[in-house]
């Protein structure tokens, strides 16, 4: 029996993990891939504090690195399904099944599909989710990012160092990313814009993507424009299908926590991106986890 299990080793899941076991906790970190969570496909992070610059997988081993130290036990597995029965919590995976006092699901969000035709045919034919993971597969191409958030922004910018140009088409005429980051993007000139409009069709040959048919939304006017992929940010999805049954979570799935990270199940507690919240950055992940993480200790120390 653990004293916390969390879900999920991204920079909330591993602070949480940290706070738990340095308060002495037998803890369990249960993760289905590498250690990092989305740090693991973002290039470079500025607003961290502490570093001027470092990469996503940098700081990624060195929030995991710590935890060796406090003995956090390290399981892999998807989990499945997240039960209450009495006093103990139970985390459910493809073939185990762990138990533990409480639950900190940490287990974050995934990238929307933009569900334009062509989209899947060609995905990881010139459509991909990930600058970091294909950015330099594109060389010298004309490439499009989809989306007007931090991550189409930043990724554009990114990608600039590889491509020919990068072309950013935003459904609106403003860009909700951080002034910051739009303003690199206004001030590189490797990038465009499309504004008012969407993609309505992804096209391309029997290998892969070629062009792109967009629409303006305004005037209605569907144009195709050559591209040799598209990079597709439209936002995120929470992934708390584990607690589906638990009525833990609004109607799009993100979960409801208080100020101290509490579901309203005892002792199943919630961070990170996965949770309800305004504003999703490794920084306010790093933050959850560490009430999330003090909380477990209060609440098995009051429960025992
Ligand atoms: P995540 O990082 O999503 O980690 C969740 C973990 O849970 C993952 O490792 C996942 O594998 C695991 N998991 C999920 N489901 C299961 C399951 N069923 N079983 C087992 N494990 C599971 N923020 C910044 O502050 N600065 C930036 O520069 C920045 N750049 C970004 C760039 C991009 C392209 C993106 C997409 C995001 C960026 N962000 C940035 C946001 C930041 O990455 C997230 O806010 C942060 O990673 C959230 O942390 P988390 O621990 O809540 O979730
Ligand atoms: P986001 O902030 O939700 O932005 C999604 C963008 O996609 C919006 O511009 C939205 O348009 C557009 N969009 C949504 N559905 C669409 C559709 N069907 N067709 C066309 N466009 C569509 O998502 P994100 O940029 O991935 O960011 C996710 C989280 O990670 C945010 O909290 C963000 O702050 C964080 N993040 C931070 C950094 C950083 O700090 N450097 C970097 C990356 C991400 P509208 O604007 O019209 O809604």
């Amino acid at each position: 029996m653990y004293d916390t299990l969390i879900v999920g080793s991204g920079p909330a899941g591993m602070t949480a993990a940290l706070y738990a076991a340095r308060s002495n906790l037998k803890v369990g970190l249960i993760e289905q891939g590498a250690p990092g969570g989305q740090m693991n496909n973002t290039s470079d992070i500025e607003n961290y504090p502490g570093y001027d610059l470092i990469t996503g997988p940098e700081l990624s081993m060195k929030m995991f690195e710590p935890l060796e130290k406090f003995n956090v036990e390290h399981l892999y597995g998807i989990v499945q399904k997240i039960e209450v029965d009495g006093d103990i919590r139970r985390v459910v995976t493809e073939d185990e099944s762990y138990e533990a006092k409480t639950i900190i699901l940490a287990t974050g969000s995934k990238n929307r599909l933009l569900g334009a035709p062509g989209e899947e045919t060609y995905n990881s034919r010139g459509v991909s989710y990930c600058a970091v993971c294909d950015g330099a597969f594109f060389r010298n191409q004309d490439l499009l990012v989809v989306g007007g958030g931090d991550s189409a922004v930043e990724e554009a910018v990114y990608l600039t160092q590889f491509a020919n140009s990068v072309t950013i088409v935003h459904r609106r005429d403003q860009l909700r990313a951080q002034q910051i980051l739009q303003n690199r993007a206004f001030n590189n000139e490797k990038v465009k814009f499309i504004w008012d409009s969407v993609v309505s069709e992804i096209k391309g040959n029997d290998m892969r993507v070629t062009s792109v048919d967009i629409q303006n939304v305004k005037t209605g006017e569907v144009t195709n424009h050559a591209f040799g992929g598209v990079f597709i940010y439209v936002g995120t999805f929470p992934l708390s299908q584990m607690v589906s049954e638990l009525d833990i979570t609004d109607q799009e799935g993100w979960v409801i926590t208080d100020n101290e990270m509490k579901t309203s199940i005892p002792g199943v507690f919630a961070v990170g991106d996965v949770r309800q919240k305004h504003l999703r950055q490794i920084t306010t992940a790093v933050g959850d986890g560490a009430i999330a993480g003090q909380g477990v200790y209060q609440y098995i120390i009051e429960n025992n």
